[in-house]
């Protein structure tokens, strides 16, 4: 039932309040702006609530009694009891207070916040359609307004999620007990960081690909690594195999996948996972009404202040495209606030760090090599593997390796590659030494204390320069 027709005004509408918008809505207030910001779910988006908080507390969580009960080598003898149960409802406590917290930023920000879900209603008007039983419609008139409403994981056609058989990422964050076996439909890093969380409580898990590798965004010796222990971890990986069909039978599916030469494979387990990518989410919008622009995949097409082809609108984060990673979406926000501001402000994607938490993780920032050269640079690269460092081995982590490119005249650090223990964390170091512009020389000058793994990226870096010491 609608009622009522109320009508406020804003300064800057923000539709969305995952990291995108809940960063925009908080810069824009810091900018005195008068801000409103809707949200048709939870506050947090998909990061906080089904995405980067929520895996990564599961992948910690797993880890913990995995290293645990492969701690021999170590002196140490222990086989964990694992209560899955127990690990989700200690995930949800975090992600309980990790949203409590930005709700509670965005009320300290000013920012008006209105519960529901807005969609357009003219090129300078939205409608906030409320959620519940006797709510109304109210409108609110905007001077700009800053799209962050994300994105969602793309349903393989066949392959539904009922959350019972066939599992997004979200429903594979809340299983209430381990499965005995897995099908994993996409190696990318979402199937991958899942695929090993239930790989170490001892489930079965199979991945199949449609490419022929692994995370196939990353370059192959980074995911030669991770694929190899994997392997050992008991996953089974099916490489240039597309997902087909799927039957089920009492207590499971059997999931049909086909390969290149049309050859029918068939894979039972007791769930398939299906982690295929993200879509953008713009069928809340009524996007038809503006002149915003998508592009072939329906993503908002944006500029370098993620402004849309509406004058008024911008963009930010997942639903603006690649890349689809909270810590872009976190800039893009601020950029979109402060050019509304009237502030210089420009997207810059030359130092953009990613990351997947798979064992051992991956980290890259800037160029690879082969970028380099396309690019005209005549680079240079040091390596040094992870089985010369003396804290990785105090880990008892041997495999891996931090790679520096660089310009060799200019010596410049271009770009790097980890792939090792904590490489999450070792590559912000070079994305600091990017955007700053700083030279191999630079860090090779900074001392780094021994023993940590950071050491492994002074020690490529020296290498680039001939000068390694300890490898
Ligand atoms: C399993 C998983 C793991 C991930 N791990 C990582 C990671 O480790 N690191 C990383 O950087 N990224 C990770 N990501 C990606 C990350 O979650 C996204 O890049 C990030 O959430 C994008 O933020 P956003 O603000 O663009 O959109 P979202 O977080 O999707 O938020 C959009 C919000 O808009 C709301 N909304 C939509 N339409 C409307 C409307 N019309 N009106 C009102 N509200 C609306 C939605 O309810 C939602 O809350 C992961 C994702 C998944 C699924």
């Amino acid at each position: 039932m609608v009622v009522g027709d109320i009508t406020s005004s804003t300064d800057v509408l923000v539709i969305g309040g995952g990291p995108g918008g809940y960063v925009a809505a908080i810069r824009a207030g810091q900018l005195n702006l008068d801000v409103t910001l809707v949200e048709m779910d939870a506050y947090g988006g998909s990061c906080l609530n089904r995405g980067c908080i929520p895996s990564k507390a599961m992948i910690s969580a797993t880890d913990v009694a995995h290293h645990a009960s492969e701690a021999e080598a170590m002196g140490v003898y222990a086989d964990p009891a694992v209560d899955l149960q127990g690990m989700v409802t200690w995930k949800d406590r975090l992600v309980t207070r990790l949203t409590k917290g930005v709700e509670s930023l965005l009320e300290r920000s000013g920012a008006t916040l209105i519960p529901g879900r807005a969609e357009f209603a003219s090129p300078g008007k939205a409608r906030i359609v409320a959620s519940g039983e006797g709510q109304g419609a109210e409108s609110i008139e905007f001077d700009h307004a800053i799209v962050a409403t994300g994105s969602r994981p793309i349903e393989v056609p066949g392959f539904e999620f009922d959350g019972d058989r066939i599992l997004s990422s979200k429903h594979a964050l809340s299983l209430e007990s381990v499965p005995d076996s897995m099908v994993v439909v996409g190696g990318g890093y979402i199937g991958m960081e899942l695929a090993t969380v239930y790989a170490k409580l001892g489930c079965d898990v199979t991945i199949v690909e449609m490419l022929d590798d692994a995370l196939p965004s990353y370059e192959a010796d980074l995911t030669a690594v991770v694929v190899d222990r994997a392997e050992k971890l008991g996953i089974e990986f099916h490489f240039g195999e597309r997902a087909l069909e799927y039957e089920t039978f009492d207590g499971g599916l059997t999931v049909r996948t086909e390969n290149d030469e049309g050859a029918v494979s068939e894979f039972d387990a007791e769930h398939c996972l299906v982690a295929v990518g993200r879509e953008p989410v713009t069928d809340t919008l009524n996007l038809e009404v503006t002149e915003v622009e998508t592009d072939d995949s329906g993503f908002i097409e944006t500029d370098a202040q993620a402004r849309t082809s509406q004058e008024n609108v911008f963009a930010v984060g997942d639903v603006a495209g690649e890349p689809m990673l909270a810590h872009t979406a976190f800039v893009e926000g601020e950029v979109a606030a402060e050019t509304i501001a009237g502030e210089p402000a420009a997207l810059d994607h030359q130092a953009v760090p990613a990351a997947v938490f798979t064992d051992p993780e991956i980290g890259t920032v800037g160029m690879t090599e082969s970028e380099a050269e396309e690019a005209g640079f005549d680079p240079v690269t040091g390596q040094m593997p992870m089985r010369a460092s003396g804290r990785a081995l105090s880990l008892d982590e041997r495999e891996g390796f931090v790679r520096v490119v660089a310009d060799a005249e200019s010596g410049f650090i271009l770009g790097a590659q980890i792939v090792g223990p904590d490489a999450s964390e070792l590559v912000a170091e070079l994305a600091l030494a990017i955007e700053m512009g700083a030279t191999l020389e630079d860090v090779a000058a900074t001392i780094h204390i021994h023993p940590t793994l950071s050491e492994a990226v002074h020690e490529a870096v020296k290498g680039a320069r001939g000068q390694s010491i300890h490898y």
